[in-house]
């Protein structure tokens, strides 16, 4: 029976890397979406029920849910250098005659992208993915290897013939979509924006939940094989070589046999990389004999055998007609600078943030001036000076705005925060109806035919200022709506009344705390049964709630002071919206664990790790989620490493096994 399942496991994980190497690599697929994500599942399931048959490398660890609170550092075994750079195609002609210089016969170059993310390091053992580490500071980095595994392009399991045991380097990086998508997420919850695809994509790299960073999508080209031997004259053949062995090496690297090439492939891709769905800062030069590569060897700091060039940003020279600020849906306050229209990388350029108030200090910014502007990393162009010969000595700096242009509140600025908040979130138009498309959005009421224009129509009639305003429209107000036909007004009424099933947890982040977004909106439902007992809660009880912290439970605690809230959640109640858990959500079966916290460590066997955390609430206990002084039981599985250590130099944590904890649970 136990065999028959291991072999079942094992068939599932060859089929499901098979997949995704097809997919992957080859670029076609075996299998429809749904069938792989059926496997998948499959797969999952049967390794939580068995978690005796655990493997590192499954393709289960893909979708992430590991949590790391800390990194360990890694020795490079190959120390990861940087670039050297050139700016225009002197420099880099300088280069050439050196490099020819030192050795004296014919030189071949490989042109690479140069694409602008983070650098990692993966260590294969046997054609399985064993360690991925950052670059850190070129000799150490850090160790992330539960990350880099939800990153579909990279693969965990080879083919072919593979070398035993060897590096592969290369970019993580986010594509300009999955950049934009994560940003309107974020927008939707409420979120700051994040500035650009590099940023975020080394920050994701670095998040303590690996489901987390899943859900950023980031993507990966592998660049340079490092081992101590080379199964490869030169480096242009290891691409090839790396490709078949299932990496996903760049399609845009070229084989250049002279110097009049690179210069084609740089003026092609100075233009072209606009079209590129994702970005980069130049292009790599690399002498393409690994004996030559050896011959030139490394400076301080770089290789000698590798060159970067770096693109110039495109930088126009416009006129600034007015700084204009908006309102975002949370209060925040974005100046932009409205400009005289200008040609800039292939589009017309209008607008460009100017972020907040430091940014145009810095900039000393009068009206009218000629100002530069840029397209770099940022989506958005931006302004990086100002043309001071063209200002006109008669015009005035531009002055922030002390007062919200929407409603005349006079603005806030929070703490360590550069941005200004407009603080009427109750009347404030973009925030109100901000709190409406909140409301309805796919994570919390998920009403699916009210779009943000209809919201933003119905608050112009006056027929909704609030969600609890949905719950009596009628068809007939909604018909005279511009662009309102009977069948999307029955849609919405209709969608408007399935909202009442969806469950508490859902509402509570639907109805807009601050500070209450999707996760925090599920604790609070699981500790708290209803509406009325979050409500009756101090901030000293919220903050007993695990993630719960100061800043938080007042925000929450503010919210129910305020009457026009309370109403608003009254009303709710009375048409039948959720503001309860349904039934057996949050039943106790015993007090057995109470006031008691617990962490679950190593390979579990007998039972999975979220059955193992529902039994700890399920008896009153807390689950807390690293080894510190408030920790009362670490519970270990087989091969429990860090945690236990540090729970052993603690001294006070009881240390159980999986038996053990049974006991406890049942006494
Ligand atoms: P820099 O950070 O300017 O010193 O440039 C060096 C960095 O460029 C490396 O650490 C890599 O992260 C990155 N890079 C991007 N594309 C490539 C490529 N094709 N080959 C080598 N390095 C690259
Ligand atoms: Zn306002």
């Amino acid at each position: 029976m136990s065999q028959d399942i291991q072999q079942k496991i094992q068939a599932l994980r060859a089929e499901l890397h098979q997949y995704n190497y097809d997919y992957y690599t080859l670029d076609e697929s075996a299998v429809s979406d749904f069938e792989f994500d059926l496997k998948l599942k499959e797969l999952h399931d049967l390794e939580a029920q068995h978690p005796e048959f655990y493997d590192s490398n499954s393709p289960t660890l893909r979708v992430g849910g590991e949590i790391t609170k800390n990194f360990p550092t890694v020795q490079h075994q190959f120390r990861m250098y940087s670039l050297d750079n050139s700016y225009d195609f002197d420099d880099l002609q300088d280069w050439e005659k050196r490099v020819q210089r030192t050795l004296n016969e014919p030189v071949e170059f490989v042109a690479e992208l140069k694409y602008d993310g983070a650098s990692i390091s993966i260590l294969y053992e046997n054609g399985v993915m064993k360690e991925a580490v950052t670059r850190g500071d070129g000799f150490r980095g850090d160790e992330i290897t539960s990350n880099v595994k939800t990153i579909s392009d990279i693969p965990m399991q080879l083919y072919g013939g593979f070398p035993e045991r060897f590096f592969m380097r290369g970019e993580i990086y986010l594509t300009r979509k999955n950049f934009d998508k994560i940003n309107e997420r974020r927008e939707e919850e409420g979120l700051d924006l994040f500035m650009n695809p590099r940023n975020t994509a080394s920050g994701s790299l670095k998040m303590q939940d690996s489901a987390e960073v899943g859900k950023r999508k980031l993507s990966a080209v592998l660049y340079q094989f490092i081992s101590t031997e080379m199964p490869a004259e030169t480096h242009w053949e290891l691409l090839q070589k790396s490709r078949e062995w299932s990496f996903r090496i760049s399609d845009q690297a070229k084989l250049c046999k002279t110097l009049d090439d690179v210069k084609t492939f740089i003026n092609f891709w100075d233009v072209e990389r606009h079209q590129l769905p994702f970005e980069i800062d130049g292009i790599v030069l690399k002498v393409n004999s690994l004996k030559q590569q050896s011959q030139l060897g490394y400076t301080a700091k770089s290789p000698r055998w590798a060159m970067a060039y770096k693109f110039k940003a495109e930088k126009v020279e416009t006129e600034l007609l007015a700084v204009t600020y908006q309102v975002g849906r949370t209060g925040a306050i974005t100046p932009v600078a409205n400009l005289k229209p200008v040609l800039l990388a292939g589009t017309t350029v209008k607008r460009a943030s100017l972020h907040n108030e430091d940014i145009i200090r810095k900039l000393g910014l009068y009206e009218h001036d000629f100002v530069y502007v840029e397209k770099g990393g940022e989506i958005i162009p931006k302004i990086v000076g100002v043309n001071l010969e063209k200002r006109n000595p008669a015009n005035r700096e531009i002055e922030y705005i002390k007062n919200c242009p929407e409603c005349g509140t006079e603005l806030v600025k929070i703490e360590d925060q550069a941005i200004h908040f407009c603080p009427n979130d109750l009347h404030c138009p973009p925030q109100v109806v901000g709190r409406m498309i909140h409301y309805v959005s796919r994570k919390a009421l998920n009403i699916e035919n009210l779009g943000a224009e209809t919201i933003e129509q119905l608050y112009r009639e006056k027929l909704a200022e609030n969600p609890a305003d949905f719950y009596v429209l009628t068809k007939e107000q909604l018909l005279p709506l511009e662009r309102m036909a009977e069948k999307s007004a029955q849609n919405i009424i209709a969608g408007i009344e399935k909202s009442k099933e969806v469950p508490f947890e859902k509402v509570l982040f639907g109805i807009g705390i601050k500070h209450v977004g999707e996760t925090v909106a599920k604790k609070l439902a699981k500790n708290f049964e209803s509406i009325e007992a979050l409500q009756n809660a101090s901030a000293e009880e919220l903050i007993q709630v695990e993630d719960i912290g100061g800043k938080i439970a007042e925000s929450i605690v503010a919210f129910f002071q305020n009457p026009e809230n309370l109403l608003m959640v009254e009303r709710l109640k009375t048409y039948g919206v959720q503001l309860e858990n349904g039934e057996n959500t949050n039943v106790l079966l015993s007090t057995a664990l109470e006031n008691k916290t617990f962490l679950f460590t190593g390979k579990l066997s007998l039972f999975t790790r979220e059955a193992a955390e529902e039994m700890v609430e399920k008896h009153g206990g807390k689950n807390i989620s690293a080894v510190s002084k408030n920790l009362n039981y670490l519970v270990v599985g087989e091969k429990a490493g860090s945690k236990l250590k540090k729970a052993q130099d603690i001294g006070t944590i009881e240390i159980l096994d999986e038996q053990e904890f049974l006991d406890l649970v049942s006494n």
